[in-house]
């Protein structure tokens, strides 16, 4: 048990804590799942890219999926091995796009048609070949959230089956590009393994289709998305998932790549923030804290369910009240309508399911710093960001004062 109160003491609110333990064994139990083949679990680092995260995970030996160069260089300065790293996204820089090939990571995943065409130039002019894998868009609706849906036509990412198989084509025959892999990710918080199961049969037929034209790939990337339970959601077992994927790419010599964020840390994380009072407005209760949507966005921009635990000694009947934060906005709320019982001054508050889409999706609003990060490994807690300090919001701009 985590003893979130003396953290509170220790670090200040408001605070994310994450557990390490947890996030270990999260990512055994999917690399376990996958054992029957060669696999590379890959932390997507977008849902928490800090670096000693980023860390624990590659001494677990994951590899990482990256959006952006600045991710890139995350995972490789926290010590995952190129051969390990993809870089995804719908839109790259050139300066991205030529730094990921120097960096000879494992493949850069090319969402459309015009990409392809800008890698290959970029790569010929450093006299390098690009390995690639094209994210394809099995056109499968995926069941969730339509924000965090991403493997139907009508959204941006990745491109139709015959479009792949072109660019496939066109990347077996260029000098400057050698096609290793093939990927899809049809969206998050995914709670049914239908779908992924079918995408994944569409996919590796689309595998068998090029190996008979000879293009023969090495890397099955199956995307991320697993869900986890927020409130009391079903989710799919890690050994079903594996068991499902592996049984579409029978015939197939194809190492198993998947992309798992969510999965990894959303509930290994904690958001902890102190209660400033609590106010009546009407018919309506408010308990006023001190995080606000700044630090922890989901639930105003998915109206995202966390559970919310209160650490006090009261004892009286539970109201339904909002729990808001500082911030100028309606729309800034960690929870509507939420039984919590008679709260004061300085209690503390839970948030669960923290550790995905938490701290980075944190900004400045408001000229709020950003909350400070803790580790928690084998019962002994670590600070792995400081808090942010009003001059380091800003640094960047003071030299622009003078006149
Ligand atoms: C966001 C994303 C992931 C991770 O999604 P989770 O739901 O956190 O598992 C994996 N792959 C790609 C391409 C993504 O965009």
């Amino acid at each position: 048990m985590i003893d979130f109160k003396a953290l509170a003491d220790k670090y200040k609110t408001p605070l994310y804590v994450y557990d390490f333990d947890y996030m270990s064994a999260q990512y055994n139990e999917l690399k376990e799942a996958f054992r029957a083949r060669k696999s590379i679990v890959a932390y997507a680092i977008k849902a928490n890219s800090n670096l000693s995260v980023v860390k624990h995970f590659a001494k677990l030996g994951a590899g990482a999926d990256c959006v952006s160069i600045g991710e890139v260089r995350r995972a490789l300065l926290a010590g995952i091995p190129p051969y390990k790293i993809i870089f995804s996204g719908v839109g790259k820089r050139d300066d991205e796009i030529a730094e990921a090939i120097q960096s000879d990571i494992l493949y850069i995943n090319v969402e459309s048609e015009a990409e392809l065409g800008r890698v290959e130039l970029i790569a010929k002019e450093l006299g390098k070949t690009s390995r690639i894998s094209v994210r394809v868009n099995p056109n499968i609706d995926p069941k969730t959230h339509p924000y965090i849906s991403t493997g139907l036509h009508d959204n941006k990412f990745g491109v139709d089956l015959d479009t792949a198989k072109r660019m496939y084509i066109k990347a077996k025959n260029s000098e400057s590009l050698d096609p290793v892999g093939i990927h899809f990710h049809i969206g998050s918080q995914l709670t049914e393994l239908q779908p992924i199961y079918e995408a994944a049969e569409i996919v590796a037929d689309l595998v068998r289709s090029l190996e008979a034209i000879d293009i023969e790939l090495k890397f099955f990337d199956i995307g991320g998305g697993l869900g986890i339970t927020y409130k009391d959601e079903e989710t799919i077992k890690p050994y079903d998932y594996a068991q499902a994927i592996l049984g579409t790419l029978k015939g197939l010599d194809l190492t198993v790549l998947c992309e798992p964020g969510r999965f990894l840390t959303a509930n290994a994380g904690y958001f902890l923030t102190k209660v400033l009072y609590e106010k009546q407005n009407g018919e309506k209760k408010f308990v006023v804290v001190d995080g606000a949507m700044n630090d922890l966005l989901r639930p105003s921009l998915y109206k995202a369910y966390h559970k919310i635990e209160a650490l006090t000694n009261s004892n009286e009947e539970e109201r339904e009240v909002d729990i808001v934060g500082p911030v100028c906005e309606s729309g800034d709320f960690f929870a509507k309508d939420y039984p919590l019982p008679p709260l004061e001054h300085n209690d503390l508050l839970v948030i669960h399911s923290a550790g995905a889409y938490g701290f980075t999706m944190a900004s400045n609003y408001n000229t709020r710093g950003r909350s400070a990060e803790v580790a928690v490994e084998n019962n002994k807690d670590r600070l792995i960001r400081k808090r942010e300090e009003f001059e380091d919001l800003i640094a960047l701009e003071k030299e622009f004062l003078e006149d």
